[in-house]
């Protein structure tokens, strides 16, 4: 099969099928090729927090970008996301823990965004009965939720609705360039020309971009969730306090925390002079394994036939959860809440996710190869801010201004000695 298109989008996560959309509204044909399923990967696995609050200042503008674009995302696709505009609540334990929220809810309103702090009386109004120790909180109002598992999935239809094909269980293999210049893809059922490729591939987009030379320092991070039973009204309001948890429509909760596990593979020790200071300010958070990943993804690195059978053979990356983890965080809710007091697990997944060394993404349309158009490294936070990010990539992708300043998300910045380090309000 030979077939042409103005673009094709590699990956249908909920970024590579939001770029599709706002690319098919303007009339332009686009093919997304992916290997899997539509939002096999990060898309559907994450927790569905939808938050602009602690974000890095830089990031702010896509963050509320986005949240202006969910709350109109039911109506413009209709389709029920399950989307919740409940706001987020964080807790802090110190005074050091105060004065850094109280720096981030100024910043956060100079950009125009209302945040809160909060007493531990306040979080009582949004947690009744809780028995979190903190000494108060912070609140964004228009923060949300949604349902991670239905999201991208409306995302596609709206899209093929206005022409985007989906190629599913088609893994693009190789991206073609001529005279410097992005000539199309290679995937399982042929060759499709495009000038324009948009790389949305999450977790293996440092893995692609290889295949043209372009080097981009990428980490997977497995985070785990667990899910309980149906429970009592508790809250609207995803709340992060040592432990995450959303109540979901059906009363059930997602619960997790920032707590992850990193199985090393060869690109660890690549990427290792990128991340390694990153590594040792979050030692606690991130537990190391040597597993057999390192050696199920070795030769893809160095060679385009193994590369090409890691895609297939990965369709979709199905990591183990942390069970461990998951346990104490599901006794610490039910010690937390007493309307949760009964909570049982019900179901466990995880997922890996892309990080970049400032967990910031990258949305650049680069000048060599001429044609690629970059939406990747979401760092956890692609989710809530993919719609937006979509809106962006497809600006890109048709050659349009994009709408926000995109210098924080330039790829250049991982190779121009920029000093790279993720903010934390904590
Ligand atoms: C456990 C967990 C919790 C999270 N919690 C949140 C949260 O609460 N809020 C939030 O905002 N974000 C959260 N995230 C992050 C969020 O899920 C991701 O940032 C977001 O889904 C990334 O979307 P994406 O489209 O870039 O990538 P993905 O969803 O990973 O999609 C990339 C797709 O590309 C495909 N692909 C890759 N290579 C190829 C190829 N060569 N050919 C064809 N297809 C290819 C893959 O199969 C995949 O389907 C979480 C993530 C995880 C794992």
């Amino acid at each position: 099969m030979d077939r042409t298109a103005d673009v094709v989008i590699i990956g249908a996560g909920i970024v590579g099928t939001a770029t599709a959309y706002f690319l098919a509204q303007h009339g332009i044909s686009v093919i997304v090729c992916e290997k899997g399923e539509v939002a096999g990967e990060q898309s559907s696995r994450n927790w569905g927090f939808v938050r602009q609050q602690g974000r890095d200042p830089a990031e702010l503008p896509l963050a509320m970008g986005a949240i202006r674009i969910w709350q109109g995302l039911e109506r413009e696709l209709n389709a029920d996301l399950e989307w919740i505009q409940g706001g987020n609540l964080m807790t802090f334990d110190d005074e050091v823990g105060q004065a850094a929220w109280e720096g981030w809810v100024t910043t956060a309103r100079e950009q125009g965004l209302e945040s809160q702090l909060l007493t531990p009386a306040e979080i009582a109004d949004h947690l009744p009965g809780n028995r979190i120790e903190c000494r108060g909180g912070v609140f964004t109002p228009s923060d949300g939720q949604a349902e991670p598992t239905v999201v991208t999935g409306a995302l596609q239809r709206a899209a093929e609705g206005r022409g985007a094909e989906f190629l599913t269980h088609c893994a693009v293999y190789d991206i073609e360039t001529t005279a410097g210049a992005l000539s199309g893809v290679v995937c399982e059922q042929g060759l499709i020309r495009a000038p324009v490729v948009v790389l949305a591939a999450g977790a293996w987009s440092s893995r692609m971009l290889r295949l043209l030379g372009v080097r981009l320092p990428q980490m997977w991070l497995r985070g785990s969730v667990a899910r309980t039973q149906a429970l009592p009204e508790i809250t609207s309001a995803a709340t992060w306090s040592g432990v995450a948890f959303r109540q979901r429509r059906d009363g059930s909760l997602n619960v997790a925390n920032r707590s992850v596990d990193h199985d090393l593979t060869v690109d660890t020790i690549f990427n290792l002079p990128a991340f390694v200071s990153n590594y040792f300010d979050h030692k606690r958070a991130v537990k190391l394994h040597f597993n057999r990943l390192f050696f199920d993804l070795l030769a893809g690195r160095f060679s385009k036939a193994a590369l090409r059978r890691e895609l297939t053979r990965f369709r979709i990356l199905d990591p183990e959860p942390n069970l461990g983890q998951l346990r104490g965080l599901v006794a610490d809710v039910r010690r937390l809440l007493p309307a949760a007091a009964e909570a049982e697990i019900e179901r466990t997944w995880a997922g890996y996710i892309d990080f970049t060394p400032d967990m910031l993404p990258t949305i650049d349309r680069l000048e060599q190869p001429g044609g690629l158009v970059l939406a990747t490294g979401f760092s956890g936070h692609g989710f809530g801010v993919g719609p937006m990010a979509g809106q962006l990539a497809a600006e890109l992708a048709r050659g349009a201004e994009p709408s926000l300043d995109l210098t924080p998300f330039r790829f250049s910045r991982f190779h121009d000695g920029s000093r790279l380090k993720p903010f934390s309000v904590d």
